[in-house]
């Protein structure tokens, strides 16, 4: 969601989430450049649900992630991957 409002929700979740990436808790970067975003830790805009399965761009269903986490959720509900990433399993 690389528009005007995708990159000023993830600015705003970044100030929010303490600059924290909402999976692993690891500090991420605002990045604003293309080949800055291909980085493990480039912030990027992520939806709780995903939008196959019918999530929708609602600030409720957004949170900002690494793009480690972001690349590596694939098919999982967040709240267990989450607890994955944290090592709570
Ligand atoms: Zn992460």
């Amino acid at each position: 969601m690389d528009t005007r409002a995708g990159r000023y929700f993830k600015w705003l979740l970044f100030w929010q989430q303490q600059g924290r990436c909402c999976y692993c808790g690891e500090h991420v970067v605002l990045t604003y450049r293309p080949y800055e975003g291909a980085r493990p830790y480039a912030a990027t805009l992520e939806h709780l649900r995903r939008r196959a399965d019918g999530g929708t761009d609602h600030p409720s269903n957004l949170a900002m992630s690494c793009k480690r986490c972001n690349n590596t959720r694939g098919q999982r509900d967040w709240l267990s991957y989450a607890s994955w990433r944290r090592d709570e399993f």
